[in-house]
Parts: structure tokens; C-alpha cells; sequence
């Protein structure tokens, strides 16, 4: 479904990700783990035409998207949720939902169907839909994002670092939500530190250091790699 080859991204004199080869099959759920800064925000923002990669192709169903805007990207099915959310905290959770459902303009039944399926997903949201986002909670806020994101109806969300910030309880929900929302039919990207949350959902997954994959396998080699369990798992 998606197929990054060689990709490369410098700023200026400094090379971000250094020729990132990762594939995602349809309906799976792939996991990129690396640490801050090992540039898993920067694979995200090269697939969704945020940061243009100087080397190398990205396919998305067949088709180079290499160079597509963001919102043609929406358009072809594509949705990052950003780390950091990136909400309007003085607007409602409606509308914050509303903006993420931009692609069904003119298209009002659409637009209903999409965010009754949120409601649906996320309960609370529905209970706190005329509340300003910036009155909820570090969870529900990540919720939202997730929500706003899944208002396009894509085929594949990218999800950076959905657990960050939040409290253990929370972490557990937020995973179990992000496995509902792969099993209910779209292929999920997840950029996480917390890898063995992620690698417990996960079917696969690359790991990230200095803007290259070090690593990739399925979930449980991944999970019982030595050197995964002494960097990211502390066991
Ligand atoms: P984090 O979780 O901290 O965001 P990450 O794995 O997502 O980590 P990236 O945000 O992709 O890492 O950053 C990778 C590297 O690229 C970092 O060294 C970062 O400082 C650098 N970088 C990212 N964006 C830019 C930019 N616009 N200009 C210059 N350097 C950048």
C-alpha cells in the first residue's frame, strides 16, 4: 500500500533521514520505535508532504505521491496526526472535528456519517463536543487529534507518538482505541517510544536511529531482540 525507497531528507547541511526503505501492506499495523530526535516525525512529514525528500520515491497505492501537498494527501487517503495535537484549544471539539472533515465539503451526509463514527469511537468526545478543547484532559485532547485525523474516512493514519505525556491507564485505552481502529478496516502507521505498548499491538516494525532503519522484523522478533529489550523495553 505504502513504499518508501532510498528516502532522503536534509536541512541544509544536515541529513535528517539517510536513504529510509519501509513498506506497509493494507491493513496492517506497523510501529517505527526510535528515540527522540532518531527522526520518525521527519518519516512522517516526507509521507505526508510536509518535508520534501531530496533522494528516493514514495507509492501510496501504486502512484508516486513524492512531492504531493498535504491536503492532496488527505485527498488520496493519507492523515498524519502530529505529536503535539495540534488542536485550536479556543474552538469546540466539534469544530476542531468539523476541520478535520474538510475533504466532505459540500458533502453534509458525509460529513455527519464521519463524525458520528468518531462519536461512536470515542464517547466522551460526543459528551464533551461544546467544550473547548483546550479544557480537556492530556487523553482526550490525544483522543481528538486521533478523531480529527480519522474525520477524512483515510485508508492509512499515521500516528505520531499518541502515548506521549500520558498517564499509565491512559497509555492502555489509547492502544486499545488505536487497535480498534485498525481492525475496523484502516492500516495504522505508529511512530512510538513505548515500545513494548506498541509492539504488543503491533504486527511489525522498524526501528529508527540517526535517520536510518537499524532494524525491522515482525512484532514478536522485534519484542525478543536483545538489543531492542535493553534500549527501549529495560528489560
Ligand atoms: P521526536 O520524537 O523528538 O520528534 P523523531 O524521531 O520524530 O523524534 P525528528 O523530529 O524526525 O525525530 O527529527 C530528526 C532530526 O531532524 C532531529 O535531529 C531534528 O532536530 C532534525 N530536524 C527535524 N526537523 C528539522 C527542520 N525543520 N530543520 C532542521 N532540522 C530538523
Amino acid at each position: 500500500m505504502l513504499k518508501l525507497t532510498d528516502v532522503t531528507v536534509r536541512f541544509g547541511a544536515f541529513q535528517a533521514l539517510n536513504n529510509i526503505n519501509i513498506e506497509v501492506e493494507e491493513g496492517e499495523l506497523v510501529v517505527l520505535l526510535g528515540a527522540n530526535g532518531a527522526g520518525k516525525s521527519t518519516i512522517f512529514n516526507a509521507i505526508s508532504g510536509l518535508s520534501k525528500p531530496t533522494v528516493g520515491d514514495i507509492r501510496f497505492l501504486g502512484e508516486s505521491v513524492k512531492g504531493n501537498s498535504p491536503d492532496r494527501m488527505v485527498k488520496v487517503g493519507v492523515v498524519q496526526c502530529p505529536e503535539g495535537k495540534k488542536l485550536f484549544p479556543d474552538m469546540t471539539v466539534q469544530q476542531n472535528l468539523m476541520m478535520g472533515g474538510f475533504v466532505h465539503r459540500g458533502k453534509k451526509t458525509q460529513l455527519k456519517n464521519s463524525l458520528e463514527e468518531v462519536y461512536e469511537l470515542f464517547g466522551i468526545l460526543r459528551d464533551k463536543k461544546d467544550d473547548s478543547a483546550g479544557s480537556l484532559s492530556g487523553g482526550q485532547q490525544q483522543m481528538l487529534a486521533i478523531g480529527r485525523a480519522l474525520m477524512s474516512k483515510p485508508k492509512l493514519i499515521m500516528l505520531d507518538e499518541p502515548s506521549i505525556g500520558l498517564a499509565p491507564l491512559i497509555v492502555e485505552q489509547m492502544f486499545s482505541i488505536i487497535q480498534k481502529i485498525n481492525q475496523s478496516g484502516t492500516t495504522v502507521l505508529l511512530a512510538e517510544q513505548n515500545a513494548n505498548a506498541a509492539l504488543k499491538i503491533a504486527d511489525r516494525g522498524y526501528v529508527i536511529e540517526n535517520g536510518a532503519v537499524v532494524l525491522k522484523g515482525s512484532s514478536a522478533e522485534l519484542f525478543n531482540n536483545d538489543a531492542i529489550r535493553k534500549a527501549y523495553i529495560g528489560a
